[in-house]
């Protein structure tokens, strides 16, 4: 591919990244190291609300969303890291069966058997061109004769590489979407329509599927966008035969942290991060987030289950935060 490829004598990279926190951002982004997932990192930990462990793949994405959630949950310069040990990472996992802590105890969910959600710390579509982990993760659940579901979202559409393989409708593919007035927040990405289409392919090779609307703002005008983005994900999967769907609906938060590194790396983002309509929510771990006060989250929530029982009747709201 014509990219300077650098190899380390040890297990330290150290990156001499420009003091320009732009600069050295952008450097950043445009770095992928090939590392050895090690023992720590492959301990796995539960993931409320999406599934019963995190999975990581990787860690880190090289695209520019101006409100990744991976600012507030990845320290240091955001590069992307993909872990080369992929067997050794999977072969862990049976030792999770049926011991998850979160959709397994879920009355609603518990059907879907052990989940595993590999989109936590990246997003494994967007590197599979260079990596095939996905593909080879999918194929793995796919010989993986258990009651378990990989699960993961993506803001990305090449699925060439997936759709022709044996999954045994053990993967759960999410299509993370948002209208397209917001997509100058998601430079880098694919374009929504693309990510529907995928989902729509996916869908006709028997996988289950999903939409991941996130992160939902509700800047001025958002019930005529959404109302769009909800009719044209009903308009591609109207034909799916024995759709299996589900809708995850997540709505814009971040911390003090978050907002800083955010706004070192997008400087004058049209994204609203401030105190007006928002309120401070303590999460379980004592850490704080900025999310939408009362008011609007009802607004919203109201909004969505209406909407998305009128449009898309087949699908499941798996959660609301
Ligand atoms: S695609 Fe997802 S993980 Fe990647 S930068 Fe955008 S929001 Fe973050």
């Amino acid at each position: 591919m014509g990219v300077d490829i650098v190899e380390l004598a040890g297990d330290r990279l150290l990156l001499d990244l420009p003091d320009d926190a732009r600069r050295a951002y952008a450097e950043a982004k445009a770095t992928l190291a090939l590392v050895v997932a090690p023992p720590s990192k492959r301990r796995l930990q539960p993931i409320a609300p999406s599934a019963d462990w995190r999975v990581d793949l990787a860690e880190g994405c090289p695209a520019p969303c101006s409100y990744c959630y991976l600012a507030g949950s990845l320290k240091g310069p955001p590069i992307t890291r993909v872990y080369a040990n992929l067997e050794e990472i999977l072969a862990e996992l049976p030792a999770y069966l049926g011991k998850g802590t979160i959709t397994s105890r879920s009355a609603k969910r518990a059907h879907e058997g052990t989940t595993f959600e590999a989109s936590c710390y990246t997003d494994p579509l967007a590197l599979e061109p260079l990596t095939g982990s996905l593909s080879a993760a999918i194929a793995w659940f796919g010989r993986w004769e258990a009651d378990v579901q990989l699960r993961f979202t993506s803001k990305f559409a090449d699925i060439s590489s997936l759709h022709g393989l044996a999954h045994g409708g053990r993967t759960r593919m999410r299509a993370s979407v948002n209208p397209s007035a917001f997509a100058r927040f998601e430079g880098g990405t694919a374009p929504v329509a693309a990510r529907l289409g995928a989902l729509r392919e996916m869908a006709l090779a028997g996988y289950p599927i999903g939409l991941t609307i996130a992160p939902i703002i509700a800047a001025p005008g958002w019930e005529e966008a959404y109302e769009a983005l909800i009719g044209d994900a009903a308009a591609r999967l109207a034909d799916v035969p024995a759709l299996d769907l589900t809708v995850e609906l997540i709505t814009h938060r971040f911390t003090a942290g978050s907002k800083a590194v955010l706004e070192s790396w997008y400087p004058g983002s049209a994204l609203d991060m401030g105190e007006r309509g928002r309120t401070i929510k303590r999460t379980k771990f004592g850490t704080e987030k900025s999310v939408y006060d009362a008011e609007t989250m009802k607004a919203l929530r109201g909004f969505f289950e209406r909407r998305i029982a009128d449009a898309l009747p087949a699908a499941r709201i798996l959660y609301w935060t």
